[in-house]
Parts: structure tokens; sequence; C-alpha cells
């Protein structure tokens, strides 16, 4: 993937979380209820046959992290 913001290639890598990944609108209490947080969005990818492992690619030059949950990488 092609870095948005400088054009560069990203490296492919993970996210890990021992309670899930999950992006919620507003932010949780304690962080591992996020599961249950409303209109809450999934980041984990379900090729990674866990639901705390989001695949992601990392800009080194911009130092953003890009997570495109709505794909599977191997
Ligand atoms: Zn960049």
């Amino acid at each position: 993937m092609k870095c948005p913001f400088c054009g560069q290639e990203m490296t492919l890598g993970y996210i890990q979380c021992r309670d899930g990944l999950f992006w919620t609108p507003k932010k949780q209490l304690v962080a591992a209820l996020s599961c249950f947080g409303k209109n809450r969005i999934r980041l984990a990818n379900s090729a990674s046959n866990s639901f705390n492992t989001a695949c992601a690619f990392h800009c080194d030059a911009c130092r953003k992290v890009v997570i495109d949950y709505g794909v599977e990488y191997p």
C-alpha cells in the first residue's frame, strides 16, 4: 500500500491487543470494554483467526499507521 500522505511504499505488519481491537466514537472508561461500545467497529481481520489481531500498514517517514479493516491480507 502506498502511504496516502507521502506516497512511499508502506510496510505491512500487525497491531495486537489482548482484549480485542475496536474503533469506537467515544473513549471507553475501561479500554477492555470497547467490545461493548455503541457503534463500535471491529478492526481485527477474520483471516488472522483472532479477534485481537489487525493487519496494518506503517509509514516510517510520516509515522502513520493505516488499518484497512475491510480487506483480508495473507
Ligand atoms: Zn508517508
